[in-house]
């Protein structure tokens, strides 16, 4: 199939063409019809399926067959949780829309509102935004939802995760009810169907699973390592494969800085993305990393939503998270649009409960052994609960620097780390002992292993 059969119009195939776009992939070709026919929509899909053009190619198609320019009106809202993704809703639909008469806008906070007050003052078609800016700006009067004609609601799960519903409540009272609505989600959760009742009418229900599209092409396993050992492992993962684009995921802010910083001291150039860093500080590190000149982005969920980098090369848990479609989320940033990529988690002494993840992606994540920091005991406690203590606590935060765990031990010269599989290249000579013994000598260990463990 290819996007002439959609009966998009001459100056969107255009667009296409030259962005490289051949053939529409699974959403696309189911919801584009739908759309284009002016039904409402629940799509289950995740980011990287193509959902996007599956949502803004009909709604552009539409806006262009009845041209509506004087005065320039908002006709369209398409709302989601952060603002890197409504940057990047923005840029594909300006990609999308180049040879039309269409203008697009992204709006978020954290960051002046004169630029948008200026952009709306000279009047746009289609508006993309986060829900606590747009009302700011609705409430001061700059924004006018009386024509919307077109709404869509994207990663609709987590706008309701991070406590949008009341905004997006407020916002679509202000919204005629007369209209085409859309609502995405990588998720159907029970607040989700409630919304979407609200929401739409007579909807046509589109799902792309993980298993069909994004998960296929990509190449997961498990790394079972000992908590003090995990960056160790990063460091050796990165030193060792020499990947070209690496996400990392942290579960919280603080993690990522110090992962970053450690990164650093290991001659590792990194950067952060999360919510305490400044819009600049995001771009930044983002443009880069597009760019290839940034190997590691080291992100948290929350940022990491519309980082739209086609060619990450790994994904690398470094905490398992613990709701199982997070992690689905999270290897969804590798193998966009169909392509292979390569994911990695790490899980410790304490996340074994985590590994339910198994079950909703329906398979077992292959185990690779085949790294020096590899932990019988950490994969001993597969599906143990986390204890309390530990689940609750900063990682790593307030740790003893002598702990008890096997990387604790390393100012005694004591090392757990063994190897018996193939992902080491030769590089290392790192032995297999898996006795108890063995692990407890500091014999045999290579200097990337000691600088390691001196390091952590
Ligand atoms: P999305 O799920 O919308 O974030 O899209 C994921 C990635 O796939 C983006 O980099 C898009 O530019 C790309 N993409 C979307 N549709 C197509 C297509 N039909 N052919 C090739 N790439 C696509």
């Amino acid at each position: 199939m290819d996007f002439t059969s959609l009966n998009l119009c001459q100056p969107l195939l255009n667009a296409l063409d030259e962005i490289g776009y051949i053939s529409p992939t699974p959403i696309q070709a189911q919801a584009i019809p739908d759309l284009i026919e002016g039904r409402d929509m629940l799509g289950c899909a995740q980011t990287g399926t193509g959902k996007t053009a599956a949502f803004a190619l009909p709604i552009l198609d539409a806006m262009a067959k009845d041209p509506w320019t004087d005065p320039r009106r908002i006709r369209a809202l398409m709302m989601c949780p952060t603002r890197e993704l409504a940057a990047q809703i923005h840029d594909n639909i300006e990609q999308y829309a180049r040879h039309l008469d269409i203008r697009s806008m992204a709006m978020f906070g954290g960051v002046s509102q004169r630029p948008q007050e200026k952009i709306l003052r000279r009047g746009v078609d289609i508006l993309v935004a986060t829900p606590g800016r747009l009302l700011d700006l609705i409430s001061q009067g700059y924004v006018d939802l009386s024509h919307v004609q077109f709404l869509v609601l994207d990663e609709a799960d987590r706008m309701l995760d991070m406590g949008f519903i009341r905004d997006i409540r407020k916002i679509l009272a202000q919204i005629p009810k007369k209209r085409q609505s859309l609502l995405f989600s990588a998720t159907i959760p029970r607040s989700i169907v409630e919304l979407s009742d609200d929401m739409l009418y007579n909807p046509v229900n589109v799902s792309i699973t993980p298993e069909s599209t994004t998960v296929e092409a990509i190449e997961q396993s498990l790394m079972f390592v000992m908590r003090s050992d995990k960056r160790g492992l990063l460091t050796y993962i990165i030193e060792e494969e020499s990947p070209d684009k690496v996400l990392v995921f942290s579960r919280t802010k603080h993690g990522c800085n110090r992962i970053v910083r450690q990164l650093g001291q290991d001659g590792i150039d990194a950067l952060a993305i999360h919510g305490n860093k400044s819009q600049g500080a995001r771009e930044k590190a983002l443009r880069r990393f597009r760019n290839g000149t940034l190997q590691v982005l080291v992100a948290t969920d929350v940022a990491s939503r519309g980082i739209d980098v086609s060619d990450i090369s790994h994904v690398i848990n470094l905490d398992l998270p613990n709701e199982p479609e997070v992690y689905v989320h999270r290897i969804g940033r590798t193998g966009r649009a169909g392509q292979g990529g390569i994911t990695i988690a790490f899980c410790d002494e304490n996340e074994g409960e985590y590994l339910g993840i198994e079950k909703t992606i329906r398979q077992d994540i292959p185990v690779d052994e085949g790294h020096p920091f590899h932990s019988e005991k950490a994969r001993s406690r597969k599906g143990n609960k986390a204890p309390k203590k530990q689940q609750n606590r900063g990682r790593g935060r307030r740790q003893p620097r002598n702990n008890k765990s096997n990387g604790g031990s390393r100012s005694k010269g004591k090392s757990n780390h063994q190897s018996n599989g193939s992902r080491s290249k030769g590089k290392s000579n790192h032995q297999s002992n898996g006795g108890r013994k063995g692990r407890r000598s500091g014999r045999g260990r290579s200097r990337k292993q000691r600088k390691h463990q001196t390091r952590y």
